[in-house]
C-alpha cells in the first residue's frame, strides 16, 4: 500500500498522517510505502495573498515540534511561468493556467514534462515498478466544499472503499464517491486507469482552507476552531457538522488513519487473496483522546 501525504501542503492532515505512519506504524503483513511530501516544492512557499503561516506546531510527549505549512501548488521559483490554459497531457483536458502546478491535475505525468508532471510520473512509475496494490492520496478541503468527509474511489476501488465504511461508519460520518471518468489528472482517476493499483483519495474538513475563516495561524491549523466558520454553520453555509469546538488536526488525522487501517484490513476480501496489515495502530478514539502529537516522535 502507498500513502501519499503532502500532495497539497496547505492541507496538513494528509502530511501529518503520513509522518505519523512513518514514525509509529510497524506493518506486520505486506509493505507500506509512505511519501509524506509528495509535492516537496510546494512545501517551500505559501499561496499568494492568503497570509498563511510558514509553519505550525504540535505538542508531542516530549516537547513541541514544528512542521511546514505550504502551498497548494509547486513553488513558482521551481516552475514558471504558467500558461494561460493548462492542457492535461494525456487527455487534452483544458483547465485554468494555475492548475499547471497542481500535482493532483498532473497524473499520470510525463518523464519529459514540467516539474509537476515529472513528480506525478515518478509516483506513477513507483506504483508500476513495485506493483503497489492500493494507493491512498490524503487531502483536506474547506468545510463549505461539497466533497469533504469523503472517500473518492476509482471504480476498481469502490468495493474496497465500501467495505471499509462498514467499520468506520460506526464512529464517523463519511461517504464514498465514485471518481468522475471525465475529470483528468487526479490520482483517483489516472492511477486507477494507468496502473493496477486500487486508487483512493480522502478529504477531511480543514477550517484554514476555504473563504470563510478568520486569521490563519498555527492555532487555527491545529485546533480547527474558527468563530466565523461556526457562525457560517449556523446559517447552513458549510457541508459538515461544525461548531465552536472546531475540527482538530487530531480528529482529521484520526479519520485518515482509521480509514487506512480499514483499507489494509479489508483488502483480503477484495484483492487477489494477499493481505496487508498495518500492525497495531491507535484507534480513532485513542487519537482523539491523546492527540496526534502523542504518536509522533520527539523533537530532535
Ligand atoms: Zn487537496
Amino acid at each position: 500500500m502507498l500513502v501519499l501525504g503532502g500532495t497539497h501542503p496547505n492541507e496538513p492532515s494528509g502530511f501529518i498522517t503520513a509522518v505519523a505512519l512513518i514514525e509509529c506504524c510497524q506493518p506486520t503483513v505486506g509493505t507500506l510505502y509512505v511519501i509524506p511530501r509528495a509535492n516537496n516544492s510546494a512545501f517551500t512557499c505559501t499561496d499568494p495573498q492568503e497570509a498563511a503561516p510558514m509553519n505550525f506546531t504540535i505538542d508531542t510527549q516530549n516537547g513541541t515540534r514544528w512542521f511546514r505549512f505550504g502551498s497548494r501548488a509547486t513553488n513558482p521559483v521551481d516552475q514558471w511561468p504558467d500558461s494561460e490554459v493548462y492542457v492535461h497531457a494525456s487527455s487534452g483536458q483544458q483547465l485554468s493556467g494555475s492548475e499547471t502546478r497542481n500535482l493532483n491535475r498532473a497524473y499520470p505525468g510525463r518523464a519529459d514534462g514540467n516539474l509537476t508532471e515529472k513528480i506525478a510520473y515518478g509516483i506513477t512509475t513507483l506504483i508500476q515498478q513495485e506493483d503497489i496494490e492500493i494507493t491512498v492520496d490524503l487531502h483536506e478541503a474547506s468545510p463549505e466544499y461539497t466533497t469533504v468527509n469523503a472517500i473518492v474511489a476509482h471504480e476498481d476501488a469502490l468495493e474496497l472503499a465500501s467495505i471499509a465504511l462498514w467499520d468506520v461508519e460506526d464512529y464517523m460520518a463519511i461517504t464514498v464517491e465514485k471518481s468522475p471518468t471525465n475529470l483528468h489528472g487526479l490520482t483517483h482517476r489516472e492511477l486507477g486507469d494507468y496502473t493496477d493499483t486500487l486508487a483512493l483519495l480522502m478529504e477531511t474538513a480543514n477550517a484554514s482552507q476555504g473563504r470563510l475563516h478568520g486569521k490563519i495561524d498555527s492555532e487555527l491549523v491545529v485546533s480547527g476552531k474558527d468563530k466565523y466558520y461556526a457562525r457560517a454553520a449556523k446559517y447552513g453555509a458549510v457541508t459538515v457538522p461544525y461548531d465552536e469546538t472546531g475540527i482538530s488536526l487530531s480528529e482529521r488525522c484520526a479519520r485518515h488513519i482509521s480509514c487506512l487501517v480499514q483499507f489494509a484490513e479489508q483488502y483480503a476480501f477484495v484483492g487477489d487473496g494477499t493481505s496487508i496489515s498495518l500492525g497495531s495502530m491507535p484507534s480513532y478514539k485513542d487519537i482523539l483522546t491523546n492527540g496526534i502529537g502523542y504518536y509522533l516522535a520527539d523533537p530532535q
